[in-house]
C-alpha cells in the first residue's frame, strides 16, 4: 500500500490541501504569549487569540483571519525554525524535523477527536483576550503546559 502524504513529502512540496490537512487542531499556537524582555524568553498563557473558538478548538473566521488579526503568522510562508514556541506536537513542527504524527492525530487516528481525547488540545482551557481587562494583566496567565 502506498504511504500516505505525510509520510513521504517534505512540507514544501505538499499541496494547500495536504498542507492544511496537517494541522491536527490542538489550536495551541492561537495562544496569547508572553516574552520577557531580559531573557527574550517565551512562555505561553491560557489567554487565546480574540478570534479562537473554544468550543470547536479552531479559529473562528480562519478563511479572513488576517482581517481580523493582521500578526496571525501563516505558517505556510514562515521558516518554522524560528518560531522555537511552535508546540512540540506541532504537526508541521514533526514534519519538518522528520518525526512522525502520533496516534492521536487526525490523519493517523481517522478521528478529528482524537487530538481532544489525548489531552493535546486547548480546547475549553482557555479565555478570549477580548476577556482580560488589561493587557498588562496577561503574565498572571502564564501556564506551564509544556506545549
Ligand atoms: S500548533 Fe500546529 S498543529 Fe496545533 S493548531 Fe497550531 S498549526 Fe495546527
Ligand atoms: S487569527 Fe485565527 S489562526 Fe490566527 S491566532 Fe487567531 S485564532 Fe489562531
Amino acid at each position: 500500500m502506498d504511504k500516505p502524504f505525510w509520510q513521504t513529502k517534505q512540507l514544501w512540496q505538499m499541496t494547500p490541501q495536504e498542507w492544511e490537512s496537517l494541522c491536527d487542531g490542538c489550536g495551541k499556537c492561537c495562544l496569547l504569549k508572553v516574552e520577557y524582555e531580559d531573557t527574550g524568553e517565551v512562555e505561553p498563557t491560557s489567554v487565546a487569540c480574540k478570534l479562537f473558538d473554544s468550543e470547536t478548538c479552531r479559529c473562528g473566521d480562519y478563511a479572513n483571519r488576517f482581517t481580523h488579526v493582521p500578526d496571525c503568522i501563516d505558517l505556510s510562508q514562515t521558516d518554522l525554525g524560528a518560531l522555537p514556541w511552535l508546540p512540540r506536537t506541532c504537526a508541521y513542527r514533526l514534519i519538518g524535523e522528520g518525526l512522525p504524527l502520533q496516534w492521536w492525530h487526525p490523519l493517523v487516528s481517522g478521528d478529528p477527536g482524537t487530538v481532544h481525547a489525548a489531552g493535546v488540545s486547548i480546547r475549553h482551557r482557555t479565555i478570549s483576550e477580548d476577556d482580560l481587562a488589561d493587557e498588562a494583566d496577561l503574565i498572571r496567565y502564564v501556564v506551564d503546559w509544556q506545549l
